[in-house]
């Protein structure tokens, strides 16, 4: 029989504590198994860690991973999420493969720019969310203020889970409003060691705090939060380890198990039989030398099996799963199943792309991992012109993993590259170095953004097509795309062309 899945992601800004809160859910859920060390074993753990330089220079996470741990008898799936703002797209990608979110937030900071466009992805695909405010070992602002502030900003209902007693200075542990009970800090460290104290005795002073909250928020309610119209908020010291036992509990008790994804040409229930499932994420440079990839797969329905076959929908032919990467298993060597909800590493050589679509029968395609126009647009230039090959090769493939998208102008030999952050532009460069040997330059393109386009009728596109050649470019995929100059020019060519669409993202 298999347990129960809490497949979820932590959202939140920068600094807030995700790291730390991320490794005491581990600690505190005995994980047994973390992606980073995949494959990473002897000459590859090398080679993975110079990947990694560019995370460490930049102090921040380019790739995510995947993290499992279980619980009381419940498997938690955490997929982590890269913090930097540049990384939005991926980000984004990983929300969609997840049932629920966690958002941590800094007691002294409240909502922060990138907490915010977080919770809209959040929203927009209805995710509940549970909030963790963090850091209550130290002075934050005052509690209501911030209940208020999740509230007006996210437009959502707040429901308090716990309360702190005093911050900072004056903080005496953390009180669990359902059980009545505090949990407090102990010796030097001040740190949660596992004292706690049904029905304590509070200074009137926290008491009168305490009733005023109970009467001044709503109660929780089940199911406004699954709707993503109410989030339990637990207050906490990821550092202390004051609340991350809670916090668990609640995705335990609250959070959404697996739920039917959208699909065509139906929805797809965790109940049907049929294996499926879709790809999120593709992540290179776990070993530069093979040019292997993982494709992240999240499992929407039926038993996946090892060695099974599964067809991509729409391309390809179906390929045998021999050696999944099993994030729950509690010894690789052994894990030959997995149940909805789970995530498998599907090692490939370039074969599976984001937004893929794998099956047992190849009749059904998720739907709604988006691609985002890009803001950033520029030409590539080759310093050894003898690399064509290469440089086709390398773009291809980035573009295939979503680190960025490709251009291949109608009219003239520039290939154009397409980014949502700056950031990317570097990986770019220092990949192309490192791992194809490309030595290339990049320089502004007379573009600022593009859209694919796309038309009910094909002969108003080819009209269009016709009349726009010198903006006129395919993706990697063989989409028209049009290239504009500015905001601007896309609304002014939109109007005098109706029948065309003009679309910013488009769905794989
Ligand atoms: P991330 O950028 O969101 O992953 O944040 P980190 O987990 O790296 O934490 C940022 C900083 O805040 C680090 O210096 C942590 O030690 C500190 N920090 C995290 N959680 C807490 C907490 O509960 N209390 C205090 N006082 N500091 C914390």
């Amino acid at each position: 029989m298999t347990s129960p899945r809490r497949t979820f992601a932590i959202i939140s800004h920068p600094d807030a504590g995700k790291t730390t809160l991320t490794e005491k859910l581990l600690y505190f859920g005995g994980a047994i198994h973390l992606a980073g060390e995949v494959k990473a074993r002897g000459q590859n753990r090398r080679a993975r860690s110079d990947w990694m330089k560019i995370e460490q220079q930049r102090g921040i996470s380019v790739t995510s991973s995947v993290m499992t741990f279980e619980r009381d008898g419940i498997t938690f799936n955490l997929l982590d999420t890269p913090g930097h703002e540049d990384f939005s797209e991926d980000t984004y990608r990983t929300l969609t493969a997840v049932d629920s979110a966690v958002m941590v937030i800094d007691a002294a900071k409240g909502i922060e720019p990138q907490t915010r466009k977080l919770f809209e992805v959040c929203r927009l695909r209805s995710v509940p969310i549970i909030t963790f405010v963090n850091k209550v070992d130290r002075e934050g602002r005052p509690i209501f203020e911030l209940l208020d502030e999740i509230a007006d900003m996210l437009a959502l209902d707040v429901a308090p889970m716990s309360w702190p007693v005093g911050m900072g200075g004056e903080f005496e542990g953390v009180l669990d409003l359902v059980t009545n009970t505090i949990s407090r800090p102990e010796g030097d460290s001040r740190a949660f060691l596992g004292k706690t104290e049904a029905d304590p005795k509070l200074s009137e002073r926290w008491a009168e705090e305490i009733e005023l909250a109970q009467a001044g928020y709503p109660e929780f309610d089940a199911e406004a939060y699954r709707n993503g119209d109410l989030t339990p908020v637990y207050f906490g010291s990821a550092l202390k380890d004051f609340g991350v036992a809670e916090l668990i509990g609640a995705l335990a008790e609250h959070a959404p198990p697996p739920r039917a994804q959208p699909a065509e040409p139906a929805p797809v229930s965790p109940d049907n039989d049929e294996v499926t499932g879709f790809v999120f994420k593709v992540q290179a440079n776990m070993d530069p030398n093979h040019r292997d990839r993982i494709a992240f797969m999240r499992l929407c329905s039926g038993t996946f099996k090892r060695g099974m076959k599964l067809t991509p929908t729409g391309h390809g032919k179906p390929i045998a799963v021999h050696s999944p990467i099993l994030f729950f298993a509690q010894n690789r060597e052994l894990a030959d199943e997995a149940f909805p909800g789970d995530i498998i590493g599907i090692p490939n050589h370039g074969t599976l792309r984001v937004g893929d679509t794998l099956s047992e029968r190849a009749d059904v395609r998720f739907t709604g991992l988006p691609n985002f126009a890009p803001e950033i647009l520029r030409r590539v230039q080759l310093k050894d012109p003898t690399k064509t090959k290469q440089l086709r090769k390398a773009l291809d493939d980035m573009a295939e993993e979503g680190v960025t998208q490709v251009f291949y102008p109608e009219i003239g030999s520039n290939w154009i590259i397409g980014v949502v952050g700056q950031l990317q532009l570097e990986v770019l460069l220092s990949r192309l170095d490192a791992e194809y040997k490309v030595a290339a330059g990049l320089e502004p393109a007379p573009f600022e953004t593009a859209r694919w386009v796309s038309a009910e009728n094909p002969s108003d596109l080819k009209d269009f097509m016709d009349l726009n050649r010198s903006a006129m470019a395919k993706d990697r995929d063989g989409n028209p795309v049009f290239l504009a100059k500015s905001a601007w020019e896309v609304n002014y060519i939109a109007d005098r062309y109706s029948k065309v669409r003009f679309a910013a993202t488009r769905e794989r």
